[in-house]
């Protein structure tokens, strides 16, 4: 199981070396990709991550610096299959699960990859649903827990929730992942009786809370990673590692654009 980031910004102006969130976890030869910021299937195919692999697509909530690459991600699967010469990593005929909480947005993304044609021609099926709270993924050997939060506010009666975050689980291997999140104490049922990797956002919150927050209410996490960065460490992120550092240990790191975790 290992996870990269493709994209570590949250929604600023553009900033140097970072796009905006994505990440992927490469599991049992597929891949899993949450959120789909600008520019995460550029990144991706530079590194050599092998997008026609792509198993499932889970964004946490619709906001831009989540979305904003998911029109060429979905042109890049088209454009990379359209040259793919191995039969084996062939995409056609794939049906891919497709989870998102606003699901205009997905149709929206349709839209413009289709352009002024008439028709839209992709390689492979896309099973697009909204989710709430519960399993949303449970594929060869990785599931993907959803659990809301407040980042979008209450919903009104009966509506959906809009903002999740994720606990995804291999057989030996757990990640939470907040999303963008309200308050870190969101998170904290999804992570239960523990997790090897918690994954925080950082665009509405400092690192030193999160990491007080966190001892104070003896959370059982093994590492913590941040990501969707905010100002703070945008401006110092050796500063803001080493106020993390104080507090966790060295089990901290922040993330940038092409950081890759083997998690065994
Ligand atoms: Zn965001």
């Amino acid at each position: 199981m290992k996870l990269t980031f493709l994209g570590s910004c949250s929604g600023t102006e553009p900033m140097p070396d970072r796009f905006h969130t994505s990440y992927v976890i490469e599991h049992n030869g597929g891949v899993y990709w949450f959120d789909a910021g600008e520019g995460c299937s550029y990144n991706a195919h530079l590194m050599g991550i092998d997008i026609l692999a792509i198993r499932t697509l889970c964004f946490s909530h619709c906001h831009l610096d989540h979305v904003g690459g998911l029109v060429n991600l979905l042109g890049t699967i088209r454009k990379l299959e359209g040259r793919n010469e191995d039969p084996s990593k062939s995409i056609t005929g794939h049906k891919i699960p497709v989870r998102i909480p606003t699901l205009r947005v997905w149709q929206g993304a349709l839209d413009v990859l289709q352009g002024p044609s008439d028709t839209l021609q992709l390689p492979f099926e896309c099973d697009a649903q909204t989710y709430t709270d519960g399993v949303i993924i449970d594929q060869d050997g990785l599931k993907v827990t959803a659990r809301h939060n407040r980042h979008l506010g209450d919903p009104a009666p009966e509506a959906p929730w809009q903002s999740f975050s994720f606990r995804i689980e291999t057989e030996n291997q757990v990640i939470v992942s907040s999303g963008d999140i309200k308050h870190v104490s969101e998170a904290v049922p999804l992570i239960d009786k523990g997790c090897d990797l918690f994954l925080m956002e950082t665009g509405h919150h400092q690192v030193d809370e999160v990491c007080t927050y966190l001892m104070e209410n003896d959370v059982p996490f093994g590492r913590l990673g941040f990501f969707h960065h905010g100002r703070a460490i945008l401006a110092d992120p050796k500063g803001e590692h080493k106020k993390a550092q104080a507090i966790v240990g060295d089990r901290v790191f922040i993330a940038d654009d092409g950081t890759s975790i083997d998690l065994g």
